[in-house]
């Protein structure tokens, strides 16, 4: 299965004026493949997810998802794929069962398949007995799984988020680890930011080091381990390369 690419990335970049935020990335994910991209603030991550996902246009470069060409097959493309951005959005008005059914209707969802699945979210993500209270009630972790509810409805082939443990408790970030684990066993293609990086060396399959709009170092740990030889842990690797990258 982790020979299928998902993902193929050539010569992505991003500028904002005269900020050049993204500078060339190129890069195969895999089917199955649960990928983390870490890095300082700044580094260009969240400009190079929402680029993955359609949200932001690239200056330049070439963006290829499950085989289609994500400029060329928007609308299909985005069918295939969920995004939970650092800060999301929710309808404050509804309650989660009110927002999972809309979203599943938004995909085309049959009403059995949304019910079905919504309720199974709900409650893995321990919101069944709230799922008809408003979310304006809710508590910034709450809302957090609200949002993973929906984004999941649809059970996309390829699942994006930017730092999706931020405001989560542990019991819920244990599991949310487990269910990312168990969903790429089964397929589904998760790509996600962090700046934890234990979390990173947990669950990464492989793990990108963006440093200044680029890709510096790629690899499972092992292979960042060889690679920075004397370095026990991700976080050590990290402040060894960003030195390094300082002053070149
Ligand atoms: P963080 O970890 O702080 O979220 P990041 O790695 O996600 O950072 P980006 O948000 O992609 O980084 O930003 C990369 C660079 O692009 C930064 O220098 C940022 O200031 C700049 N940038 C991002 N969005 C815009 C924008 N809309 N307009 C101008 N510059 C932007």
């Amino acid at each position: 299965m982790k020979n299928e690419i998902a993902i193929q990335l050539n010569g992505l970049r991003k500028n904002y004026g005269a900020k050049e935020a993204v500078k060339g990335i190129d890069l195969d994910i895999f089917r199955g493949e649960l990928f983390v991209l870490v890095g300082a603030n700044g580094a260009g991550k969240t400009s190079t997810l929402k680029m993955l996902t359609g949200l932001l246009k690239p200056t330049a470069g070439m963006i290829q998802i499950c085989g289609l060409n994500l400029q060329q097959k928007t609308k299909e493309v985005k069918k295939l794929m969920s995004f939970v951005p650092d800060i999301p959005y929710i309808y404050e008005k509804l309650s989660p069962w009110e927002i999972i059914r809309f979203v599943g209707k938004l995909y085309e969802m049959d009403r059995g398949a949304i019910e079905t699945r919504g309720k199974e979210l709900l409650q893995f993500f321990s919101l069944w007995h709230v799922r008809d209270v408003l979310t304006e009630e809710f508590s910034h972790g709450m809302r957090q799984k609200t949002v993973l509810c929906a984004a999941l409805v649809h059970n996309p082939e390829i699942f994006i988020l930017d730092e999706p443990m931020v405001g989560l408790d542990p019991v819920s970030i244990l599991d949310f680890k487990v269910f990312l684990k168990q969903k790429t066993k089964e397929g589904m293609t998760v790509i996600f930011s962090t700046h934890t990086l234990a979390t990173a060396e947990e669950l990464a399959d492989r793990i990108a080091i963006m440093h200044q709009g680029r890709i510096v170092a790629l690899g499972t740990l092992d292979e960042l381990r060889t690679q920075y030889r004397s370095k026990e842990n991700l976080e050590q690797m990290f402040m060894e390369m960003i030195k390094t990258e300082d002053t070149r």
